[in-house]
C-alpha cells in the first residue's frame, strides 16, 4: 500500500511532467541546464530527468526522415518497366505508378507485379488524351475504362488519377471518385536521353514532400530514376508512394 504521502509526491511529479509537456508544446525552453537550476538538490534533479526524458523524444521526433515520392507516367512499358522494379525492389523503395489503360491491358503481368510489390498503381487515361478535350461522357469513359483493366488484374478500384498534360476537369473528381495527383519536380526527362542531366535537375531541387514526375517506358528514365534513389537515400531521404504525402 502506498502512503499518502507517495501518492502526493506522484501527483505532484505527473503534474509536473504534465506542464513540461504543455510547454514543450509551445516551444518554451525551461533552460534546465543553467547553473542555477542545478543547485536546486532534489525537487530540481526530477525536473530535469523529466526534461531529459522530453528532449530524447523531441530529437526522436526531429529525426524522422523527410519523405519524397517518386512516380512514374505512360507505363507499364515491356521494354523498361521489368528492369525498373527490379532495380527499386532491390533498394526497397515504392513508388507510384500512372497506368495508360492500353498500355495496362497489353502488360497484365506488369501490373499484377506493380501491385503485388506494393507500388501505388493511378489512372492515366485509357488513350493518354487531355481530359479537357473531351466530352464529360469520353472523359468517364477514359477513366472508367482504365479502372476496369487494372481492376480485373488487382482486385482493386484505382482512387488516384494523374490527367495527361496535367489539365483536369474538377466535376469529374466529383463524379467518379477519383483524386488528381499533379508533380513538384518536373526533369522533362521525355526530352532527353542524357541520364546525368535527369538526375541533376531531380536532385538539386529535391526536397521533403515533393512528388517527382518521371516515365517508365525510357530506359535513361528508368537508369536516372534509380541513381536518384540511390543519392536521396544516401542524403535521408525515405521513398514513399504519392497517397502518403498526400495524406499527411
Ligand atoms: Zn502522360
Amino acid at each position: 500500500m502506498m502512503k499518502k504521502k507517495e501518492i502526493h509526491v506522484i501527483g505532484v511529479l505527473c503534474g509536473m511532467f504534465f506542464a513540461v509537456c504543455l510547454l514543450n508544446l509551445f516551444g518554451i525552453s525551461l533552460g534546465f541546464e543553467t547553473d542555477e537550476t542545478a543547485r536546486n538538490a532534489g525537487e530540481t534533479t526530477t525536473v530535469k530527468d523529466v526534461g531529459d526524458a522530453l528532449a530524447c523524444v523531441n530529437s526522436s521526433i526531429e529525426k524522422e526522415a523527410p519523405k519524397i515520392a517518386l512516380t512514374f507516367d505512360d507505363g507499364p512499358s515491356s521494354q523498361c518497366t521489368g528492369r525498373l522494379l527490379d532495380g527499386l525492389r532491390k533498394r526497397g523503395v515504392r513508388a507510384t505508378f500512372f497506368l495508360i489503360g492500353k498500355n495496362a491491358k497489353a502488360n497484365p503481368d506488369l501490373v499484377k507485379r506493380l501491385d503485388e510489390e506494393g507500388h501505388l498503381i493511378g489512372n492515366h487515361t485509357y488513350n493518354h488524351v487531355e481530359i479537357t478535350r473531351l466530352s464529360d461522357e469520353e472523359a468517364k469513359r477514359e477513366l472508367m475504362d482504365t479502372d476496369d483493366v487494372i481492376c480485373s488484374i488487382t482486385g482493386k478500384h484505382v482512387e488516384y488519377m494523374r490527367p495527361p498534360f496535367g489539365v483536369w476537369q474538377d466535376e469529374l473528381e466529383k463524379e467518379l471518385d477519383v483524386m488528381p495527383v499533379l508533380w513538384s519536380i518536373d526533369p522533362l526527362d521525355w526530352t532527353t536521353k542524357n541520364v546525368s542531366e535527369i538526375v541533376n535537375k531531380v536532385v538539386t531541387e529535391a526536397g521533403e514532400n515533393d512528388i517527382i514526375l518521371l516515365h517508365d517506358c525510357y530506359d535513361s528514365s528508368v537508369d536516372a530514376a534509380l541513381r536518384i534513389v540511390d543519392i536521396l537515400k544516401k542524403r535521408g531521404f525515405e521513398f514513399v508512394t504519392a497517397d502518403e504525402l498526400i495524406m499527411d
